[in-house]
C-alpha cells in the first residue's frame, strides 16, 4: 500500500493547502506573506464560483456510494454526479471530481488511478475515489 496521499508537498518545500473550492494545492507565494492564513482560494474563477449546495450534495453522495460499498473498493465521480442529478450528470463530473480532491484535502478519501493512489492536483483522465 502506498502512503495516502494528502496535500502533497511542492517540489520547493514551500507550504501548500488545498483550494476550498476545487481542492487543488496552492502553494505559498511572496504575495501572500502577510495573509497566508486567509487565502482560501487557487484562482479568481473558484473565488467567484464558491461552494454550492449542488457541491455539498456530490461530497455527500460520494461518501454515501463508499460507505455502501466493502472496504477499499472505489467509485467512480460519474457515480456521485448521477446520484444527485440522475437526468442531467454529466455537467457534474468536474463538480464531482472537485469534491472528491476536497475530500482528498480533508484526510477522508483517495483519487486512484490503476488502483494507486495519485495526486488529485495533477491527475489527468479518469480518476477513481476510495475512503482512506
Ligand atoms: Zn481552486
Amino acid at each position: 500500500m502506498s502512503e495516502p496521499v494528502r496535500v502533497p508537498r511542492s517540489s520547493s518545500n514551500l507550504p501548500t493547502k488545498p483550494c476550498v473550492v476545487c481542492g487543488r494545492v496552492i502553494t505559498w507565494r511572496k504575495k501572500w506573506e502577510r495573509d497566508w492564513d486567509q487565502v482560501r482560494y487557487c484562482s479568481d474563477a473558484c473565488r467567484r464560483s464558491k461552494t454550492t449546495p449542488v457541491d455539498e450534495a456530490l461530497e455527500a453522495a460520494i461518501l454515501e456510494l463508499l460507505r455502501a460499498r466493502a472496504r477499499g473498493k472505489t467509485i467512480c465521480p460519474s457515480e456521485a454526479a448521477k446520484r444527485v442529478e440522475p437526468d442531467a450528470w454529466r455537467p457534474l463530473m468536474e463538480p464531482a471530481r472537485a469534491a472528491a480532491r476536497r475530500l482528498v484535502a480533508r484526510g477522508v478519501a483517495e483519487i486512484t488511478q490503476r488502483g494507486r493512489a495519485v495526486d488529485p492536483s495533477t491527475a489527468r483522465g479518469p480518476i477513481r475515489i476510495r475512503l482512506v
